[in-house]
């Protein structure tokens, strides 16, 4: 096990990309770590730093102790599993999980071990003469991570793993990595741009955009406590509600305010709104914050928020409405079974403990 540190890191390309910016980071050992972002904010490029596949421009990074800029891919003890699984096709199962450690001049009857063990783990002792192409989608998934254990890294490097599996494989393997890598608590970074995923695997998650980190913080910390709008619409399914409001009233009671809705701020706000007493700031809201008056246990108090339904999302338990305040259309979750219908004016009580606010020039968390 080791722990990963970077330090100051950038990676340009030419004078005019910077595809990462400033990165700092330090993993505890074992740890499961992911980046998460939109396409394009930098999260393979780190991984490749990492790896040694891409070059550092600036800053310096470590495993364990050791600095690694300058030690090739090879040396660094790290093994990768990526989204295509980069399997041999003309191997079997067994080889392609051998041929790291042969190349390694590993005795054979440690390959040997390792491999069986590590199909053991996997469940695919039965498939180790199979070829590549005699392989489900899964199965090829799990071949690649095989790959990866029997070299018994000190880190493991992954990313988009299981990008191309259907939605069910996906979500049926995600827990077989959050299993396995519990189990041998090799320190894991893993690249995502699904916010789900990184919510249901990660220890610590590290948000990226545009080359820089937004916050890096526990899964529950940063659905708690996002640091600026961009988090906070990134974190949760379906995406925060944002509503410009204008900020009255003083002291404990102050309330947010818009054309069809004014609504009393979470208690701990009202400290740091005060500076903000009549201007605008983004009213951030979760759908799950929402509710439909009449079938929620949400109170009814100064807390409503009016508006026409525009679509019904049924999903069984709950439903998603969307919502027209004003012209800005939100998404509420409510009871699947609430008669609600396109066209209907509704309230929407608001979970007022769970809100959140937003500077509307810098875009960081008020409070
Ligand atoms: P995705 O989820 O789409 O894979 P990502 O977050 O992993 O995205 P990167 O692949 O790390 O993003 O790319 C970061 C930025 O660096 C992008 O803007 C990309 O266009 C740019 N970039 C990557 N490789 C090069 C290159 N060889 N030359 C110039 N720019 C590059």
């Amino acid at each position: 096990m080791a722990k990963i540190r970077l330090e100051h890191v950038y990676k340009r390309y030419g004078s005019k990309v910077t595809a990462v910016k400033d990165f700092n980071l330090e993993t505890e050992d074992g740890e499961f770590v992911v980046f998460v972002g939109p396409s394009g904010c930098g999260k393979t490029t780190t991984l490749r730093m990492i790896a040694g596949l891409e070059e550092i421009s600036d800053g310096k990074i470590y495993i364990g102790e050791r600095l690694v800029n300058d030690v090739p891919p090879k040396d660094r003890d790290i093994a990768m599993v990526f989204q295509n699984y980069a399997l041999y096709p003309h191997m079997n199962v067994y080889d392609n999980m051998a041929f790291g450690l042969r190349l390694r001049k590993v005795p054979k009857n440690d390959i040997d071990q390792r491999v069986k063990e590590a199909a053991r783990i996997l469940k695919i002792e039965h498939l180790l003469q199979r070829k590549p192409r005699e392989l489900s989608g899964g199965q090829r998934q799990r071949v690649a991570m095989g790959r990866a254990i029997v070299r018994e890294p000190k880190v493991f490097l992954m990313d988009e793993p299981l990008s191309n599996l259907d939605a069910k494989l996906r979500v049926e393997m995600r827990a077989e990595i959050a299993k396995l890598t519990r189990r041998l608590g090799v320190t894991t970074v893993y690249v995502t741009h699904d916010q789900v995923e990184a919510m249901t695997l990660g220890h610590r998650i590290v948000v990226m955009k545009d080359g820089e980190i937004m916050q890096v913080d526990t899964p529950l910390n940063l659905y708690d406590f996002p640091a600026n709008k961009f988090v906070a619409g990134f974190i949760g399914s379906p995406s925060m509600n944002f509503i410009r409001a204008k900020v009255e009233g003083a002291g404990d009671a102050v309330y947010l305010t818009g054309p069809s809705f004014r609504v009393r701020t979470n208690p701990h706000l009202a400290a740091p709104l005060k500076a903000y007493s009549g201007k605008e700031v983004w009213l951030g809201i979760r759908p799950e914050h929402l509710g439909l008056k009449g079938w929620t246990a949400i109170p009814e108090a100064e807390n409503i928020i009016k508006g026409t339904i525009e679509v019904v999302e049924p999903l069984g338990a709950d439903s998603e409405i969307h919502v027209d305040v004003g012209g800005t259309v939100i998404t509420a979750k409510v009871d699947g079974h609430a008669p609600v219908r396109p066209g209907d004016t509704v309230e929407l009580l608001v979970d007022t403990g769970r809100t959140h606010t937003f500077d509307v020039d810098t875009e960081k968390s008020i409070g």
